[in-house]
């Protein structure tokens, strides 16, 4: 099969400010979600006539946290232009976004092995409202609902360069921007519709395709895979990539032609008369710059060294706040080993908090269970391998470790006379192993295994070793 070209991926991310208590230009309560619709809402997120927009001023300081932290460039003064379109969405017609002069430009995200994706620019604009599709989607729907409690929430656009070739190194760039942006408090990126992504993707030899409005992290993905196949087919069979506007539909998993794109000069931009340009005060720039909070590098170069964890393990910690902030909660409550502790929570306890995006850890799972678990391992009540059927539990019920040992009937052995039956059943039934272990002693673990695999791994394996290694010697006297 021919190779895949070279594909260039860019994105345009669309990240709420939910941590903000208001929108962007009133003072409308910006947590809509679940709310009945239509109910947050006021003159100016609207677009009443005569209603005038007010700037949020830590949604300014916001979008200078995410610029720092991009290591971009902030801009010398806030400047607001109109783009005007016309959809239900947008009361106004128009939305209030950045255009000539974005907050910020400039700054890239560090992914594997160095390689960076540089940021073109970050504007600072407002949310349209929600359309609702009472039957789900547009094709089954009569009619259409719109839903303004979402209008006027604060967005910021982060627009990268066409500098990541996989859909792969797409995901990788979202987790390390998600991650970025959850340690600086700025969004809850889990929350529906809090980060939608449209990606443009063009193959060696065709016109860039703008995928609108995907979801979620893993669609993306999908979307960027099904679109260089669609794109290389094309042009494999001598056909044309035209410049297009595509939209993904994540049930079928296809991308299909949505609107002729608007051309730049279709959106009449104009400078926002009623929101003058304001200089942004090089004093608060810096202010905001030594506030900055540790970042996911920083704070996985730390991991590694404080705990003597893996790079790789510190960097899967990382890669969302609460994990890390789960990890290092559990460590303090420990004196054990921090590694084993890590290992445990990245590779057995993940697996089972993933389903519902993590949002069991410390609603469930406390870090004191994660803790207790470990010194149960220490204080050798339990063996790894029991350890490691607790996770499900763990991880799903949040039941007490403690608790659980005692329910599951976990508890080792370690009473010599409740093993030396089974030492002597295990020596009886394998005779030639018996032989091996007289004059090897190395063919003594086979004998020791055989004796934790009869008890489920309950025995305590240094009791075990000694009984084997004692009727060895017995053996070795009548011999
Ligand atoms: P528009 O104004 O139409 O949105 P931009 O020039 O601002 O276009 O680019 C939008 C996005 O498209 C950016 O993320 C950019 O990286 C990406 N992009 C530009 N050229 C290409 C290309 N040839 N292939 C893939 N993506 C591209
Ligand atoms: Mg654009
Ligand atoms: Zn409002």
């Amino acid at each position: 099969m021919a190779e895949k070209p070279k594909a260039r991926i860019g994105l345009e991310v669309h990240v709420q400010l939910t941590s903000l208590r208001t929108k962007l230009f009133c003072s409308c309560s910006s947590d809509y979600r679940g709310a009945p619709p239509n109910t947050h809402v006021c003159p100016v997120c609207l677009g009443l006539p005569g209603s005038l927009p007010v700037v949020n001023r830590r949604a300014v300081e916001h979008a200078i946290q995410v610029c720092l932290a991009l290591e971009g460039r902030v801009a010398e003064r806030l400047r607001f232009d109109r783009k005007h379109y016309f959809y239900p969405d947008l009361p106004k017609n128009y939305q209030i976004t950045q255009y000539l002069e974005p907050i910020c430009t400039g700054g890239s995200v560090e992914i594997h092995g160095g390689r960076r994706v540089r940021i073109r620019r970050i504007n600072l604009e407002e949310d349209p409202g929600r359309i609702v599709y009472p039957g789900g989607s547009p094709l089954n729907s009569p009619y259409v609902l719109v839903d303004y409690n979402r209008s006027g929430v604060a967005l910021l656009e982060i627009v990268t360069e066409p500098d990541m070739e996989t859909p792969e190194e797409a995901v990788e760039f979202l987790e390390k921007l998600r991650s970025i942006l959850e340690h600086l408090g700025v969004c809850d990126c889990g929350l529906e519709g809090a980060m939608r992504v449209d990606a443009n993707v063009s193959v060696e030899g065709g016109e860039r395709v703008e995928i609108k409005n995907i979801g979620g992290i893993h669609d993306v993905k999908r979307a960027l895979a099904y679109e260089i196949t669609r794109q290389h087919d094309l042009l494999v069979k001598g056909r044309q990539v035209r410049r297009e506007t595509r939209h993904w539909d994540p049930l079928r998993r296809v991308t299909l032609p949505a609107r002729v794109k608007e051309t730049e000069e279709d959106y009449r931009y104009m400078p926002e008369p009623n929101l003058p340009p304001a200089p942004i005060p090089r004093g608060l720039v810096e202010k905001l710059r030594a506030s900055l909070p540790e970042l996911p590098d920083a704070r996985a170069r730390r991991l590694a060294e404080q705990y003597g964890l893996p790079e790789r393990v510190a960097r899967v910690l990382v890669s969302r706040k609460v994990l890390a902030d789960f990890f290092e909660d559990a460590a303090r409550l420990y004196r054990g080993d921090h590694r084993r502790m890590a290992n445990y929570l990245v590779n057995d306890l993940l697996n089972w908090l993933k389903d519902d995006d993590l949002r069991g850890l410390y609603t469930r799972v406390k870090p004191e269970h994660l803790a207790k678990l470990m010194s149960l391992l220490d204080k050798g009540v339990i063996s790894i391998r029991q350890a490691k059927e607790m996770a499900e539990h763990i991880a799903k019920k949040g039941v007490d470790p403690e608790k659980l040992v005692r329910e599951l009937g976990y508890t080792r052995i370690t009473d010599p006379e409740q093993l030396r039956p089974v030492v002597e059943e295990v020596l009886r039934e394998n005779p030639k192993a018996v032989r091996d272990a007289l004059e090897n002693p190395k063919a003594i673990n086979y004998l020791v295994g055989m004796v934790m695999r009869k008890t489920r791994g309950r025995a305590d394996p240094a009791v075990a070793r000694r009984l084997v290694e004692e009727a060895l010697a017995r053996l070795r006297g009548q011999g």
